[in-house]
């Protein structure tokens, strides 16, 4: 198999949450006096509104019933605490710039424009990637294959010969598998069981030193 590029997720892929995004919402949510809201409630609202250009509009699906009138503070706020809490995973600077040397490499995100471009700058990663899609910037989100189709068009490239590194069973490897895509599942401790329709599988903290060794083996 010939792989010409490489996909990435960005969240719990290439940037990790140092704290646990229960207690940040918990705390966005404390500091705006906003009613409470689960990480399941907040979950479901954002996967109802990947292609939009912030959280606003999940923070106002969430607070439709109630009283609470300003979901642009709290998105603010929400958006402000992930920043300060995203790291990039150990060594993936690097790596990424010795895997652009000979494949194109890519970022695909689900999310809000303003927040993924947000967490893109607080990383200085805006220029990291051969091209940078965010789904809210996009007419669908990942698992669709039309976002997957969007990244295809943009590295120049044909999906077998594209493969995509994620932790998403769902979004990106059913995903990137149901476009055609070559997908790798990138494992960590609390995270989702390996999917059986990843083409391979990658420890979080391996993948700095072990993906150009993996891709070379496809
Ligand atoms: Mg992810």
């Amino acid at each position: 198999m010939t792989i010409s590029a490489v996909g990435f997720d960005l969240d719990e892929t290439l940037a990790i949450p140092t704290r646990d995004r229960t207690a940040i919402l918990a705390e966005a949510i404390d500091l705006t006096d906003a009613p409470p809201v689960t990480r399941e409630q907040y979950l479901e609202a954002h996967g109802q509104n990947l292609t939009a250009d912030s959280r606003v509009p999940i923070f106002r699906d969430l607070f439709e019933e109630t009283q609470h009138s300003d979901p642009e503070h709290v998105a603010a706020t929400y958006r402000r605490l992930i920043g300060e809490a995203l790291e990039p995973l150990s060594g993936v600077e690097s790596s990424l710039r010795r895997l652009r040397t000979e494949y194109q490499i890519g970022l695909l995100t689900n999310g809000p424009r303003r927040a993924q471009r947000d967490k893109l700058k607080r990383l200085s990663w805006t220029d990291l990637f051969d091209v940078t899609l965010i789904t809210g910037e996009l007419e669908a989100g990942k698992p669709d294959a039309e976002a997957f189709e969007a990244l295809i068009e943009r590295l120049e490239t044909q999906p077998a010969n594209t493969v995509f590194v994620g932790d998403d069973v769902q979004a990106d490897i059913e995903g990137a598998a149901a476009a055609g895509l070559v997908p790798i599942q990138v494992l960590y401790p609390e995270g989702p069981p390996p999917s059986n329709v990843a083409k391979s599988t990658i420890m979080r903290e391996e993948l700095p030193s072990s993906l150009f060794n993996l891709l070379s083996e496809l």
